[in-house]
């Protein structure tokens, strides 16, 4: 089973370590052709306009969108997450907009730009350890999305069938139980 991380910006190693833990192999995707070799794609943290820059350069915006018609699971963390909404609260234009959420950056204020707490997340046993930095939070979610986790009242943790949503860097931790859900997602997906 194959996962790539999308390798433009941003925390790929870690998520290539998770992804190893989790049970597959990561692979590091830096040109659209790659995308063939994979089952699923996680769009790691980072910074969200920059991401979408460069993606838009090297062709990724439409070649994701293919891979996710073909109902390949991507998951996308912080940034990602952002990279992956429909809406994007102060009207700019969404990158992928594969996703029903809207989301706003920088969700958390200056005192709170980053923390670590337990989470308590739909489908996962025990709470999950969560580094959250500088991270969006979803503001709204539409038709066919299922809330996760939430952190005060805010939502952090999204699905919508094979899209997977965090706010936080699930990478960043020994704690890899997110990335085992999303490789049961690709697991099953690919069945
Ligand atoms: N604040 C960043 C953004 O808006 C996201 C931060 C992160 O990925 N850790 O793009």
């Amino acid at each position: 089973m194959k996962i790539g991380v999308l390798a433009l910006q941003g925390a790929v190693a870690e998520h290539l370590k998770s992804i190893s833990s989790a049970g597959a192999e990561g692979i590091a995707i830096k040109h659209i052709e790659q995308l063939s070799e994979v089952a699923g794609l996680i769009i790691p943290g980072g910074e969200s306009t920059t991401i979408g820059k460069l993606m838009r350069k090297y062709g990724f915006i439409e070649a994701i969108r293919e891979f996710s018609e073909q109902g390949k699971p991507i998951f996308g963390t912080c940034a990602g997450l952002i990279v992956l909404a429909k809406d994007i609260e102060g009207s700019e234009e969404p990158h992928l907009g594969l996703m029903n959420i809207s989301v706003s950056r920088n969700a958390f204020g200056r005192q709170r730009e980053s923390f670590e707490t337990d989470l308590d997340i739909k489908g996962i046993e025990q709470p999950v350890r969560a580094v959250f930095i500088r991270a969006p939070l979803i503001s709204q979610v539409g038709e066919g999305v299922e809330v996760l986790s939430e952190y005060q009242d805010e939502i952090v943790t999204a699905r919508e069938g094979h899209l997977l949503a965090s706010s936080f860097h699930p990478e960043l931790t020994d704690d890899y139980r997110l990335h085992q859900y999303f490789v049961d997602m690709v697991k099953q997906q690919s069945m």
